[in-house]
């Protein structure tokens, strides 16, 4: 089986990209898209040998016996470096074991192992402790269906697994809803994959929505190019667009950040329209070679100023090289703009981690800090926030980003040992013993910083112009309702009438249980 697509079979990968905006207004939203480059290199990647592990097969069930004891060890390890539950706010955590069991094939980048190292980083160092830890369970078809057309949905539903990607000699064939070639390939229980990635994003935005979290982390989420009726680039429920769909409900609006270092072009589209969104996306830009090929600086959602979601699209396009300093001199420009002028009433932000250096398909030369750097700026805005996974292809970096990214959430980023603690499962993985490896570990020779500091100024520029155009705190926000506003706040209000009833049970067992003791007879 070969990653690489031969470059003639991009003929039968759709060019156009499907009108599938939740919220159309007008034709506006009927762009034209370049023709997508496969998201696959179409070249072997000869200069980085040895930078991608192979899969590692999870180690069987533990005993309960030695599981205790690696529980002992996580508390141990979160009661000596002082992680507690943060002052003041609410961090809930939401994953979905039987997901992070799925596999793409052997020669596929995407590893849902990924989830499972870095959820093990996470609890060695004890974080758990400081968190709601929530199992999720997996969305269900009404909810995909509320971005996704049921045409797309029963098919994915229902296809046949497929042992190799219909690509794999050349030749493509016909792909339905751009489904079963080298980028997403039909691989075993598909479905419930999807199902399980939207439910733990859902799961979050629900617990926001509920006011019962103030962050609250879906690393399993993040899968931001599929569309309403096609799949992309390893993504085929837009678990995002659905999250966010649940937070339009409780929040007048959202602003979308995406930090993955290909552009976010799924959830863009779909909010392409509306005002209640604001999409921004930083990215490597190369519209023939990089996938997807969209998302230049000039790209700033409908061209008409009768769409209520122009200048709603932000669009920040990279070259290869980006350093922390550059990256972080951006997203706090930038994004500080943003929350200035929009006035977001929640922050989705997709934590991609193949922007990080040492990517197998990423260019830049982010550190775990620098990339980490993004998610402390907007705590530091204290508006609610859910964080999303996204992509990242060399797991043991995805598992550092995500773990020290979880460790700002509750506050802990500077409690937390710099050693990866020694109780870490599969620890051998991360090569270096530091959550903190230099550039220089993970790359050897750095890559080539191709952004000049004029270009970034230019970029922050325009960006600043775009915003001109946006209302600040616009006050009749609600054009667009998403359907089915009552059902949801009355779900709200009958799970507070739940843990009403909880909580009034509880008493009437304590009082139960008091009953016959001495003080009362
Ligand atoms: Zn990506």
């Amino acid at each position: 089986m070969s990653l690489h697509v031969p470059i003639e079979t991009m003929a039968a990968l759709p060019s156009l990209s499907r009108p599938s905006t939740a919220m159309d207004y007008s034709t506006d939203s009927l762009r034209f898209h370049l023709p997508k480059p496969n998201y696959l290199p179409h070249i072997p990647d000869f200069d980085e040998p040895g930078i991608v592990k192979e899969y590692v097969r999870p180690l069987d069930r533990a005993s309960d016996e030695n599981y205790a004891k690696y529980y002992a060890k996580c508390r141990r390890t979160a009661e000596e470096t002082g992680i507690t539950r943060p002052r003041g706010y609410k961090v809930s955590f939401h994953c979905n074991p039987e997901m992070e069991k799925h596999h793409f094939g052997n020669a596929h980048p995407m590893k849902p192992w990924r989830l499972t190292l870095s959820k093990s980083l996470i609890y060695s160092y004890g974080m758990s402790f400081a968190m709601d830890t929530y199992v999720s369970r997996a969305a269900t078809y009404e909810e995909l269906a509320m971005f996704h057309a049921s045409d797309y949905l029963d098919y994915l539903a229902t296809v046949p697994p497929e042992a190799e990607p219909r690509d794999v000699d050349g030749s493509a064939g016909e792909l339905i809803f751009n489904l079963g070639g080298s980028d997403c390939p039909l691989f075993e229980g598909l479905f419930n994959y999807c199902s399980m990635s939207a439910g733990t994003s859902l799961d979050a935005a629900k617990k926001v929505c509920a006011g019962q979290s103030d962050i609250a982390i879906a690393w399993g989420g993040g899968l931001h190019h599929a569309k309403k009726s096609e799949a992309s680039g390893f993504c085929y429920i837009n678990d995002i667009v659905v999250a966010i769909l649940q937070l339009l409900r409780c929040f007048p609006r959202v602003l979308y950040i995406d930090i993955d270092v290909h552009h976010g072009d799924g959830v863009e589209e779909a909010f392409f329209s509306s005002d209640r969104v604001m999409t921004v996306s930083l990215h490597k830009y190369e519209p023939t070679n990089f996938f997807p090929g969209t998302g230049a600086l000039d790209d700033n959602g409908p061209k008409s100023d009768l769409n209520p979601g122009a200048h709603h699209t932000i669009n920040v396009p990279l070259q290869d090289g980006i350093t922390d300093g550059q990256y972080e001199f951006l997203f706090n420009d930038v994004i500080g703009r943003c929350v200035e002028k929009f006035r977001p009433s929640v922050i989705a932000l997709q934590c991609g981690a193949d922007s990080l250096a040492g990517d197998r398909l990423g260019r830049f030369n982010l550190q775990v800090q620098g990339h980490g750097a993004c998610v402390a700026f907007c705590k530091r805005t204290g508006i609610p926030m859910v964080l999303f996974g996204g992509g990242g292809y060399t797991p043991r970096n995805v598992a550092r980003a995500w773990t020290y990214e979880t460790s700002i959430a509750i506050n802990c980023q500077d409690r937390i040992s710099p050693v990866i603690p020694p109780h870490t499962p599969w620890r051998s993985q991360f090569r270096q013993e530091s959550l903190f490896p230099t550039l220089e570990e993970v790359l050897g020779d750095p890559r080539m910083n191709k952004n000049t500091d004029k270009r970034l100024r230019e970029i922050v520029q325009h960006v600043t112009e775009q915003l001109r155009f946006v209302e600040a705190a616009p006050s009749v926000q609600f054009q667009v309702i998403p359907p089915n506003l009552g059902p949801i706040r009355d779900e709200v209000e009958e799970r507070l009438w739940e843990e009403r009833q909880e909580r009034d049970e509880d008493l009437r067992r304590e009082r139960e249980t008091a009953v016959g003791t001495e003080g009362e007879m």
